[in-house]
């Protein structure tokens, strides 16, 4: 049992000035693996102070500093890229050619920074003034546990790019993946305190830094009721904020896709990460006269599914990261069937042969409404509903009834489906099929979040613009 135990503040490794401790399970096995020993309000204060302090060298750097920084960075993650996906592994289950991909992310986001910062404009000419865009101080990063490495790099990249110190609360659920990522951070040769990494509670960590009084950003990615209650907080001081929160993405299968190939698409569409992504296509829409055969293909498609250990080869679906999201999806999958949805493939319990790990039944919902909570509410685990719509408008009409906004998908004839994706209210919305593109805006519409990031989005979400003015 490894016992974590070690803040990043200041460019060097030092033992949590706090106490508690929480115990790391192996979701796949519900086996203790080691302790966390959680930060509390006073690292989180000597962070701040650290970032602060860096601050102003760091944001005079040069442009040429920070671009042989961010490639310092990529080295560092690159070469331990094995490391890191094999804690992602153990830490929360995601089955391992899904975990080297998301690993392989992070080089790729500080690479693609120093390539825009090459010929970023920080300073242009409006009108008859000149227009400077400065780092807008000390950034705090708040990140979620279930894309560790991406979310803290695509955060750093931009803020580093753009001349910014940066605090990182990573998740308390990620223990082991936060400590290997900071190694790779002092593998890099990360100046003291421009980047500071504490993982320790939300309530306790979380709230010390985003009330601190010389942080100037916050950039969140969690739950909506953490996100919202951040926002609250940000009114008396008026940090910059960003707020990447979750999704409900629905998946419009239009009329004219083969149905056998959607089925398998709104699958994996659904089901990556194991259900356990903000982007996570969780409705299905389909045309009511093709209903029936659509589920006929996802039973068919299903058979794919391989369940089990995430260290095994062929797995495709491993557990939830915690018995906490175990329970809370088997309440979802049981209040769908109270309300009358109707099990195509999965149900409650464990699947079968499976008697320990926090592993659900991989669950597709019919006869699903709008309106039931199974539609509306994210459940972040794997639980897809399909809903039948009449014609284009309808589809429309139900794929934009959703608070969220985040991520949308449309399954058909490309150009059909690229002019449908013009009627969808989401940050991004992908053609047939999972698609990333690390230059691409990320962020939502409506309650799925307030700003952007990603690429030339994430350098600019981290500065602020001064016009001098006269001559
Ligand atoms: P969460 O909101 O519980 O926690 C996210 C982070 O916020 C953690 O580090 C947590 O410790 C911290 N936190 C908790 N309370 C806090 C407080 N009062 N003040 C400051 N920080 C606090 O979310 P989670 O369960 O870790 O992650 C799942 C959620 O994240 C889902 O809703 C998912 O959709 C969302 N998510 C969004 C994106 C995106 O880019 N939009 C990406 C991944 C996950």
């Amino acid at each position: 049992m490894d016992r974590l135990d070690q803040v990043y503040i200041a460019g060097r490794f030092r033992a949590a000035h706090g106490r508690e401790e929480l115990e790391r399970i192996d979701p796949t096995t519900e086996e203790p693996t080691g302790i966390l020993v959680m930060a509390d309000a006073h690292d989180a204060g000597l962070a701040v102070d650290s970032a602060r302090d860096a601050f102003a060298g760091f944001s005079r750097t040069s442009r040429r500093e920070r671009i042989d920084l961010l490639h310092a960075l990529a080295d560092a993650v690159a070469a331990r890229a094995g490391a890191l996906t094999e804690a992602t592994v153990a830490e929360y289950g995601a089955p391992m050619e899904q975990a080297r991909w998301r690993a392989g992310l992070a080089a790729g986001n500080f690479r693609l920074a120093a390539r825009l910062l090459e010929d970023f404009a920080f300073e242009r000419r409006v009108g008859g003034s000149t227009v400077i865009a400065q780092p807008v101080g000390v950034a705090v990063h708040i990140v979620p546990w279930n894309s560790v490495y991406n979310a803290i790099s695509v955060k750093l990249a931009g803020a580093l790019a753009a001349g910014c110190t940066v605090v990182v609360k990573a998740s308390e659920f990620s223990g082991l993946q936060n400590q290997l990522f900071a190694e790779c951070l002092d593998a890099a040769g990360m100046p003291p305190g421009v980047v500071n990494i504490v993982s320790g509670r939300g309530d306790v960590v979380g709230e010390a830094l985003t009330g601190h009084p010389d942080v100037r950003k916050i950039s969140f990615t969690g739950s909506n009721a953490v996100g919202k209650s951040i926002l609250r907080k940000s009114a008396d001081r008026l940090p910059r904020v960003t707020l990447e929160l979750g999704g409900k993405a629905p998946t419009v299968v239009l009329d004219d896709a083969d149905l056998a190939d959607a089925a398998v698409k709104a699958l994996a569409i659904a089901f990556a990460n194991n259900g356990q992504a903000c982007i996570a296509g969780t409705r299905a829409l389909v045309q009511r006269r093709q209903l029936a055969s659509f589920c006929t293909a996802i039973e068919a498609a299903s058979s794919t599914i391989v369940t089990g250990d995430p260290r095994e080869p062929g797995t495709t679906m491993g557990p939830l990261v915690n018995r906490r999201q175990f329970e809370r999806v088997q309440g979802y999958i049981r209040m769908g069937l109270a309300d009358g949805a109707r099990p195509v493939i999965g149900g409650e319990g464990r699947p079968r042969g499976l008697d320990r790990g926090y592993f659900v039944r991989p669950t597709v919902f019919t006869d699903v409404t709008s309106d039931m909570t199974i539609a509306r509410e994210e459940i972040f685990g794997p639980v897809l509903c399909v809903i039948g719509y009449e014609d284009e408008d309808h589809a429309a009409q139900i794929a934009n009834d959703t608070p969220f906004g985040l991520h949308a998908y449309v399954i058909g004839e490309d150009d059909r489906a690229r002019a449908f994706a013009r009627r969808i209210d989401a940050g991004r919305v992908a053609i047939n099929g999972v698609a990333h593109d690390p230059e691409a805006p990320f962020g939502g519409f409506r309650e799925s979040g307030i700003g952007r990031e990603y690429g030339v989005f994430g350098i600019e979400d981290h500065l602020e613009l001064k016009a001098i003015l006269g001559r």
